[in-house]
């Protein structure tokens, strides 16, 4: 049977997906039509991201799935008009592109790069960094970017924690989990990457009290999403020098407006969410091979738990 798969995404996106969407169904031996615009009731997937506007699930009354583009699902987990399952974005190149953006953020800490980049002040004074093995860095966070990120880094001989809800192993990173995990690991970070996503159990993670535990002169990176910082501490922390310095992707308002104390803040590097996005070569795979799982009757990858939230 022909299958109908509506793509509900930022319309400059549809002439990428397009050609690659259908290629990759074609291939998987799917009779199908892609469009921008169905009729809900003869839709059977939704290849979904927030800025495609559709927020009302309940006329699609033959949807068997949503494949969302993004990995966050915050903006969706919650839409009670849902009731299919809906799958979030596991990409190679979102993950690839993740763990180039992070370990460069945490080089440039633990180089001091800007030091000489920034200031010559013919100073002749020979002060060369650690090594990597005698930096610890946290990783909040271990899902498909996080543990990617701590392994990159435990890689390149970085001393790497990593924390998540749920206990784990991972080659050369050590893991902890738990309110007590997450004492432990922010106890001793020298730079924390902010790896969760947006929950209700995840709001303000770092907070007045967390960001007490960390070292003096603590380097705060967050790709992850401007929920899980509360901003009021963390300029309160920057400001008595408890964190060093933060180099902030997410926030709870974006674009950040103009006027939000980051953007001036001398301790402060704001990027305007650009750490990783979606590839649509390796994202379109994706979604092809869980509509192809789907219409076999096997399970599909990358579910969310909705009650969890991500
Ligand atoms: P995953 O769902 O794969 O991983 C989430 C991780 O967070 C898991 O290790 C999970 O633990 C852990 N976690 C969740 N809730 C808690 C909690 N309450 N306490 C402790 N740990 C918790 O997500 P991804 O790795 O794919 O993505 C992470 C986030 O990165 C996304 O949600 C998104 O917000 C952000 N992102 C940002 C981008 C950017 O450009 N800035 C691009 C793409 C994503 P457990 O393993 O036990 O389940």
């Amino acid at each position: 049977m022909s299958l109908n798969v509506l793509f509900s995404a930022r319309p400059a996106l549809w002439p990428v997906y397009e050609p690659l969407l259908r290629e990759g169904l074609c291939h998987a031996g799917q009779e199908v039509t892609i469009d921008t615009d169905l009729p809900p009731e003869t839709v059977d997937y939704v290849v979904y991201a927030p800025n495609g506007g559709l927020m009302d699930f309940t006329p699609f009354s033959r949807l068997k799935a949503v494949l969302s583009l993004w990995a966050g699902v915050e903006k969706i987990a919650s839409n009670s008009s849902l009731t299919v399952p809906l799958a979030r974005m596991v990409d190679h190149g979102l993950t690839q592109g993740m763990t180039e953006w992070v370990v460069g953020h945490v080089l440039r800490y633990h180089l001091g790069l800007d030091r000489h980049i920034l200031t010559q002040d013919g100073v002749w004074a020979p002060d060369p960094p650690p090594l990597a093995t005698q930096r610890k860095v946290c990783v909040l966070g271990l899902g498909a970017l996080g543990q990617a990120v701590a392994e990159a880094l435990a890689a390149l001989n970085f001393n790497v924690t990593g924390w998540s809800r749920t206990p784990k192993a991972i080659d050369g990173v050590t893991c902890l989990s738990g309110p007590a995990g997450l004492r432990t690991a922010l106890s001793q970070a020298e730079i924390v990457v902010l790896l969760l996503p947006d929950t209700a159990a995840t709001e303000n993670t770092l907070n007045t009290q967390t960001l007490d535990l960390l070292p003096a002169g603590a380097k705060v990176i967050n790709p992850g999403r401007g929920s899980l910082v509360d901003d009021d501490a963390l300029l309160l922390a920057l400001n008595s020098g408890r964190v060093g310095h933060a180099t902030l992707d997410v926030f709870r308002v974006e674009p950040l407006p103009l006027d939000h104390p980051y953007w001036a803040h001398p301790k402060v590097t704001v990027t305007p969410h650009i750490a990783s996005e979606t590839r649509p070569e390796t994202a379109a795979q994706v979604v092809c091979e869980n509509i192809r799982r789907c219409e076999a009757g096997q399970p599909l990858l990358h579910v969310v738990d909705r009650t969890l939230g991500y």
